[in-house]
């Protein structure tokens, strides 16, 4: 059998490799239009600031050692330019000429390429790139080799913040312009607040709600809708992707949201015998069972290797993906998994949010830092639909745990019962995840009700009474503006009761959310009327500072 396979980075190099252990006398041809195959896409913004010091350690693999292990035909600088479905060739232009190649399986995993907005000004500029693969970063090695001053990164996605923390380390003044109110559009707005706040304290300007409008002076300065000014020596613009299918539309393959390839469960397209993996295809979002594309390495290696699976003639199935996700913005991991409140609250789906904040390991033993995770889940069934972590250490196994839950069909109701390593340097004997199961069953259950930051300004306005419970000194140093607000230090709730009204209802708060929910389960028993601020205090300062004062 003959396979040819358009692509050789992620995808297409797992689905070769795979192959040829399973299919020693198959001839299996590589097509790469780009000088490089297993290159590691994902160090590259890594090599910006020298944190990967040697260009050579993001080329995993060469041809020849591809050659010499798995007996595979790489050809690099080979674009395949036209696929004929009838009679089984595929074009490719190598050198200034063409030839054709016959298959008998045809694998495509060409992958996305960077979404270019149409800017004025934008092909004039000479300062401004994108960042997919080494020639790419190339480009950018060249411009910053001049030692340039200034630079913007236009799109605060994973890229964008990995490309501006690595610029910024390499010593440039740095901005980030991103058109949704927050960075990491996939994070909520009060997760990304952590993240934003990393960034000023580490030197970047962050301007949200702007998009570039206008590229002046061949790039040196950006426009933005507001119309203020920025200057740049080098741009960076990373404001998403889109899949590569011009060559699979081109041979009759049918394409659906957003241009991503359409598939069947077992990878084939809509073309006999042309198969397609990776960032260009359209999969199942898991949870919602609808289309979605979900660009990301681990999803993208693993249909490799299952659509080499499915030509061997093994049963094979794309279940679909979740979309897991993690970034480190200096000292700061943010990380997600599923789906976010913003898509809940789109789609009408019922759901409720709870946030716990933590501790990467025992607090008593020396090091241990802040973490703050969401979980978002189904109230009735405890369906989890999603979770998001920010701290400085720990995020990556919490994620990484809730995201084996959702894959697991675990609900809330499982969490607490997980059992994890546990000894004081590595975690807490409650680990933040068994947390987030208790707190979400005292929810299901009906033993605490809660409301979000963005919903405190319509219950405060609708005649609840903010009840704060942190000490004095707390309450001095900082509180919330609201007209209405009570102080009783938790350790006083029991005896100054009478102080409060059974007529009106509470939204209690302390400092991270533990007392109060002692606090909140007090007045419940005493026949009070209460809702706890979810994430209180410190959340809503983090989200909202103008809404505190000291
Ligand atoms: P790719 O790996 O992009 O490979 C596609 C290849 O096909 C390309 O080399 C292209 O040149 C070639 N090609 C396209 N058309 C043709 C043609 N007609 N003929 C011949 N060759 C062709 N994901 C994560 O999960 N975590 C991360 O930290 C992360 N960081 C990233 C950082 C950067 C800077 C980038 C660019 C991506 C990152 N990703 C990350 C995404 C991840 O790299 C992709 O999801 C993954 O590589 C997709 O695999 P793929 O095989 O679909 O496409």
């Amino acid at each position: 059998m003959k396979i040819i396979i358009v692509g050789g980075v992620a995808g297409g190099m797992s689905a070769a490799t795979r192959l040829r252990r399973m299919m020693e006398d198959a001839e299996i041809v590589i097509f790469e239009k780009g000088p490089f195959v297993s290159f590691a896409n994902c160090g590259l913004p890594y090599y910006i600031s020298g944190e990967i010091a040697e260009r050579d350690a993001l080329l995993v693999q060469t041809p020849e050692s591809l050659k010499a292990r798995f007996n595979l035909d790489v050809r690099p600088f080979h674009e395949v330019v036209k696929i004929s479905p009838e009679d089984h060739t595929v074009t490719v232009s190598h050198d200034g000429s063409e030839f054709t190649e016959q298959y008998d399986k045809l694998i495509l995993s060409p992958g996305a390429k960077p979404f270019i907005p149409e800017i004025e000004g934008l092909s004039e500029a000479t300062n401004v790139f994108t960042l997919r693969n080494v020639p790419d970063l190339d480009q950018i090695m060249l411009a910053l080799d001049k030692e340039p001053q200034e630079a913007v990164v236009v799109g605060a996605g994973f890229i964008g913040l990995e490309t501006a923390e690595n610029l910024r380390k390499r010593g440039l003044n740095v901005t980030i312009v991103e058109k949704a109110p927050h960075v990491l559009p996939p994070l909520d707005e009060e997760m990304a607040a952590f993240v934003q706040a990393e960034l000023a304290d580490k030197g970047v300007k962050v301007i949200t709600s702007q998009s570039a409008t206008r590229f002046e002076e061949n790039g040196k300065v950006i426009v933005l809708e507001d119309g203020q000014k920025l200057a740049s020596d080098v741009t960076i613009l990373s404001v998403g992707i889109q899949p590569e299918n011009s060559l699979a539309k081109a041979a009759g393959i049918e394409t659906g949201l957003r241009g991503g390839i359409l598939v069947d469960e077992h990878y084939e397209t809509s073309q006999k015998d042309i198969f397609a993996v990776g960032d260009a295809i359209l999969v199942k979002q898991e949870i919602t069972g609808d289309d979605a594309l979900i660009a990301l390495a681990s999803p993208a290696n693993r249909q490799g290797r299952q659509v080499a699976d499915v030509l061997a003639g093994l049963e094979r199935k794309n279940k679909g993906s979740i979309g897991t996700a993690i970034v480190r913005v200096f000292d700061m991991t943010a990380a997600s998994t599923g789906l976010n409140e913003r898509f809940l609250q789109q789609n009408h789906l019922p759901y409720q949010a709870i946030h716990v904040s933590g501790k990467d390991h025992a607090g008593y033993y020396p090091g241990a830092t802040d973490l703050t995770l969401k979980l978002l889940f189904e109230p009735k069934t405890g369906k989890i639909y999603g979770a998001q972590g920010v701290g400085k250490k720990g995020v990556d196994k919490r994620i990484d745990i809730l995201a084996t839950a959702i894959k697991g069909n675990l609900t809330i109701f499982d969490l607490p019962e997980l059992e994890f390593t546990y000894a004081p340097p590595f975690g807490s004997a409650k680990d933040p995840v068994n947390m987030l199961g208790y707190a979400a069953m005292n929810l299901a259950e009906g033993l605490s009700e809660n409301i979000q930051w963005h919903q405190l300004e319509y219950e405060l306005a609708s005649g609840k009474v903010f009840l704060d419970v942190r000490t004095l000194n707390e309450f001095k140093q900082g509180r919330l503006k609201a007209d209405k607000t009570v102080h009783i230090p938790l350790n006083e709730l029991r005896e100054r009761l009478t102080e409060l009204d059974k007529e009106v209802e509470y939204i209690v708060s302390c400092h991270s959310g533990l007392r109060s929910y002692i606090a909140e389960r007090i007045l419940k028993q005493a026949g009070f009327a209460v809702k706890n601020l979810d994430g209180a205090y410190a959340l809503y300062k983090m989200v909202k500072p103008e809404g505190v004062e000291k």
